[in-house]
């Protein structure tokens, strides 16, 4: 089964082409059809072709090229369910799948069970995690050490990684990978009450970029806008910190979340799609799992494959780069690092290359390592990145025969599916 890419543009257009594969039934000989759907139809025509019996042997951007299809279709295929489905229309797959959609559901539903089946292994233990050490009443006072950019020159806006020291905290502000914690920016707002919280993902490990198991770390981007009016808007907290200094003392809360916590299994298996600050919780997964000195502290060697899927809209905005291109160059075996640099490179359609190009791109070895119960999956960055990977993963499982919009409630049961978008 072959799934090629397909660009934003594609999506824009909404039509894909299966081509299915007709076993030998009674008289007639194996046969290929080629069927074009819009997006909308696409899940419930991959059921219906389950349920009569086909194996789709590729899902590509209906303009994309395709591969021969062998004529000879026609007697295997006219009695086959979809074969009123090779206009491109929506209402024809989607009535015809009500009634034949069984094959299908019960390909998905065999991968959920196997998605169910591993809760238990793959949980991370949710009941140790610190939460709501301080709350907006009582915060703790942290002090800034560090304050500089991630972003080499020619990037676009402002990024900046700030450290804080924890010492002195009574209790101790502790925290694991993939927690985030509030800051209260100074000053007042609109209504001369004091600004709320804002979350931020933790950048650094339990034990902190120093390992002395006093800091916690941020990727902050300064959010920056034009109004309606024309005005040029500056985010309150996130300049806040990007401009703060070493020494000047902040506002600290939590920490919060168990949604994108690790799974404890060394063995398990890490898919990473982040876009933009999404890569903060990323990196602290991928030094507790490379770093020498963290594998030293924890006691925890990873032995699994993580794969980084990483968005950014050029080179010079790449977040921790060098470092994950290292762990690559150290840890072939368990580490993967795929970009996706929207303004410098193409997707397989001439358009900017996306993290969900990248997704489709790779889809069959992503559902291959899906389907194994070690496996989970993470996505963290702006919310506006969630639409293109949903597309994404329902045009890959359906070309393996799966209905995402099943599939992906029964990872998410099985904590196998960690979204925080922001
Ligand atoms: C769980 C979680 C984790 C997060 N992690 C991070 C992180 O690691 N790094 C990070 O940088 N941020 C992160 N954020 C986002 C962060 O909490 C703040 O929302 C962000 O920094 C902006 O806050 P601000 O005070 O600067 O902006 P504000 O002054 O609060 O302004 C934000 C408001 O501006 C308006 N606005 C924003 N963009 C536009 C636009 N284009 N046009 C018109 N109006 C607009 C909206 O009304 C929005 O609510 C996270 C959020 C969550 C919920």
């Amino acid at each position: 089964m072959r799934v090629s890419s397909a660009g934003t543009s594609s999506y824009n257009e909404r039509m894909f082409a299966l081509v299915v594969v007709w076993q030998q039934s009674g008289k007639h000989r194996k046969s290929e059809e080629r069927i074009t759907v819009p997006y909308n139809s696409l899940q419930t025509t991959v059921q219906a072709i389950n349920a009569a019996g086909g194996r789709i042997q590729s899902v590509t951007p209906a303009t994309a090229p395709q591969p021969a299809a062998q004529p000879a279709a026609k007697a295997t295929a006219s009695k086959a369910a979809p074969k009123a489905e090779t206009k491109p229309s929506a209402s024809k797959p989607a009535a015809k799948a009500a009634a034949k959609a069984n094959g299908s559901k019960a390909a998905s539903k065999a991968a959920a069970s196997k998605a169910a089946a591993s809760k238990s292994a793959a949980k991370p233990a949710h009941q140790m995690v610190p939460v709501n050490l301080y709350k907006p009443k009582s915060p703790f006072l942290g002090t800034v050490t560090e304050n500089y950019s991630l972003l080499q020159e020619g990037a676009i806006g402002r990024v900046q990684h700030i450290t804080f020291d924890l010492s002195g905290g009574d209790p101790h502000l502790e925290y694991v990978e993939g927690q985030s914690i509030g800051i209260i920016p100074e000053g007042n707002d609109a209504k001369g009450k004091p600004h709320k919280l804002r979350l931020y993902s933790i950048a650094s490990t339990r034990h902190g970029d120093d390992m002395a198991g006093n800091s916690v770390s941020l990727c902050v981007r300064q959010l920056e806008y034009q109004n309606e009016a024309g005005e040029q808007i500056k985010g309150v907290c996130s300049t806040y910190l990007c401009d703060i200094k070493p020494g000047d003392k902040v506002k600290i809360t939590g920490p919060v979340g168990k949604e994108m916590l690790l799974p404890d299994d060394e063995e398990a298996n890490v898919i990473m799609l982040a876009t933009g600050t999404g890569i903060a919780p990323m990196r602290t997964y991928l030094r507790r799992m490379f770093e020498p000195t963290e594998r030293e502290k924890n006691r925890w060697n990873f032995r699994g494959k993580a794969w980084l899927f990483m968005g950014a809209p050029k080179t010079p905005n790449l977040l921790y780069d060098a470092d994950f291109e290292h762990y690559q160059a150290q840890y072939p075996d368990n580490f993967r690092y795929t970009k996706a640099i929207s303004r410098e490179q193409e997707n397989s359609k001439g358009g900017r290359m996306y993290i969900q190009d990248r997704v489709l791109e790779h889809a069959d070895e992503i559902f291959a390592m899906i389907e194994d119960p070690k496996t989970h999956v993470y996505m963290c960055g702006l919310r506006g990145m969630e639409p293109g990977i949903d597309e994404a993963m329902t045009a890959a499982a359906a070309s393996k025969g799966l209905d995402w919009a099943e599939l992906r409630p029964q990872l998410k049961k099985a904590d196998r599916w960690h979204v925080e978008t922001y």
